[in-house]
């Protein structure tokens, strides 16, 4: 089978948005508010290297009201176990993301 194939393709694009689906149902806050902690993570780490702790994401949290531990367990299961790896990895591993 082709990868043109009309069919297939139909398949994989209804496969992908259910991983998206999911994905996106799983978010710990809306990905609005989760985009603005990459941005944030961006400008916080230009200026000061990652210190292989979650200070940043954690304060960050704090500052939006969103629950830390919940956070944290959704950012180490898409490979953010620190800042620079939330900024690097989460939004790559996480089909809610649009890649
Ligand atoms: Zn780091």
């Amino acid at each position: 089978m082709s990868s043109k194939d009309p069919e297939q393709r139909r398949k994989l694009n209804e496969w992908k948005a259910e991983q998206r689906a999911k994905a996106e149902a799983e978010l710990p806050a809306p990905k609005e508010t989760l985009l603005g902690l990459f941005e944030e993570l961006n400008e916080r780490l230009s200026s000061e290297p990652c210190d292989h702790s979650l200070r940043f994401t954690l304060a960050w949290a704090d500052s939006k009201g969103i629950d830390g531990t919940g956070l944290v367990e959704w950012t180490r299961k898409h490979g953010g176990y620190c800042d620079c790896e939330v900024l690097g990895n989460v939004p790559d591993a996480n089909p809610a993301f649009g890649r």
